[in-house]
């Protein structure tokens, strides 16, 4: 059983007091305080390293934290060790016949999971067992950036989840897991973050899954609307009436679900009332005949209806959208897959849609099992990645669930990525 110091709990009766010196002589920070209901206490984390301080305080007369204070006065009140899976650790120490005051785990702080170990086999310390949640934070802020003479706002449809192995091929979950931790289903979270540019259009690139799953699907992809493509519009002060153009990088239903949607009387229709839509003229051609491998990617009620309404425009490799937007195929993920350069004054910023879908698939062999060509992914890669430290590309990732877009730099052969939303 591999443990490590997480944290020492003091209880705490006079916060500020305390504070004078944890916070105002040490100079430590003080983390948001977070209700603990389960124990009547509120927690405040001051993090140092590794490890962090907890002073705890009551809520309730009958919190144990007040009876230990009515006990034996404020002061130390238990040592947190990390363990990495709680179950098998008290699954381990009841084998061993220690006595426990939780024989299951609990919800605690931060979202962790915790148990206590009876202090009688401890000899008078109280030792509680911490296993940190382990969750990446999400992003979905409506964030401006000023590309040349381009505005680009970058806006969430919400989040959801993939198969982790699926998302990563070839790579080892021992690799991938720390970066985009799996939940007990083995599912990763994801962001739907299409993007609009403003210039001489207000074009949107993608538009997340949209509000037309069925609540089997929207189960099995985790999928979170609680904030959706409306609400970011609002934020950044536009409305589906403001879109000109509606551009898809490909027609898989994370990224064309929200170009229709659904009337009251059952009518599909397009989802922008006024854009005129644009897609890949041999993307469509697959997207209209799937086949059994892309079939589940590929929903009809997404797209069928665009062409019904007379509002959709087919368009080839490297056409331009709007002055200084243009299609560039990459093909790898499906076989006409594109990703979009976005050029200004200069400076470029690209939209790459499933050719890195999260900042963690940079590295050239990091390749989602779900492409179809990865062979022509790998090498589109390779090239690009080139390209991008050398001329400075913004890069959209539109599926990382924490980083808008950021900068690939190169030193000394090694490649690192800076964020920038
Ligand atoms: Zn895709
Ligand atoms: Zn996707």
């Amino acid at each position: 059983m591999k443990v490590w110091i997480d944290h020492l709990g003091i209880a705490v009766q006079d916060l500020e007091q305390t504070l004078t010196f944890f916070r105002d002589v040490l100079g430590l920070h003080v983390d948001a305080p977070e209700e603990v209901a389960s124990q009547r206490v509120r927690a405040h984390f001051l993090h140092m390293g590794p490890s962090a301080l907890e002073l705890l305080e009551a809520t309730a007369p009958d919190s144990p934290i007040a009876r230990f204070i009515e006990k034996r006065g404020p002061g130390m009140h238990h040592v947190a060790l990390r363990v990495e899976d709680i179950d098998a650790a008290l699954a381990y120490l009841a084998g061993r016949g220690v006595r426990l005051i939780d024989r299951v785990a609990r919800p605690g702080a931060e979202g962790a999971r915790v148990a206590f170990i009876h202090p009688s086999v401890t000899h008078g310390v109280l030792v509680e067992l911490k296993q940190p949640a382990r969750r990446v934070p999400f992003f979905r802020t409506p964030t401006r950036y000023a590309l040349g003479d381009l505005e680009l706002i970058t806006v969430s449809d919400g989040f959801f989840q993939l198969d982790g192995g699926a998302m990563f091929g070839v790579v080892p979950r021992t690799l991938w897991e720390s970066r985009l931790p799996p939940d007990d289903r083995n599912r990763i979270p994801l962001g739907l973050r299409p993007l609009i540019v403003r210039g001489a259009e207000t074009m949107i690139i993608d538009a997340g899954c949209g509000d037309k799953m069925d609540p089997k699907l929207a189960d099995i992809y985790g999928l979170d609307r609680a904030y959706h493509l409306d609400h970011a519009l609002a934020e950044a002060g536009l409305t589906v009436d403001d879109i000109d153009v509606v551009l898809a990088s490909h027609l898989h239903f994370d990224h064309v679900g929200g170009f229709t949607s659904k009337t009251e009387d059952g009518r599909l229709v397009p989802r922008f009332p006024r854009a005129r839509y644009v897609a890949h003229r041999q993307e469509w051609h697959d997207a209209t005949h799937p086949h059994e491998r892309n079939r589940a990617s590929y929903l009809q009620e997404n797209f069928v209806p665009l062409q019904d309404a007379g509002v959709l425009s087919l368009v080839d490799d490297g056409a331009e959208i709007m002055p200084g937007v243009r299609y560039r195929r990459s093909g790898g993920h499906t076989a006409h897959h594109q990703v979009v350069m976005i050029e200004s004054a200069g400076a470029t910023a690209v939209f790459a849609a499933d050719m890195y879908p999260t900042s963690a698939h940079i590295p050239d062999p990091w390749v989602m099992g779900y492409d179809l060509y990865p062979m022509d992914t790998l090498g589109f890669k390779r090239a690009f990645a080139r390209e991008a430290v050398e001329r400075e590309y913004l890069i959209f990732f539109e599926h990382d669930p924490s980083m808008a877009a950021g900068i690939l730099r190169e030193q000394g052969g090694k490649r690192r990525l800076e964020r920038i939303i």
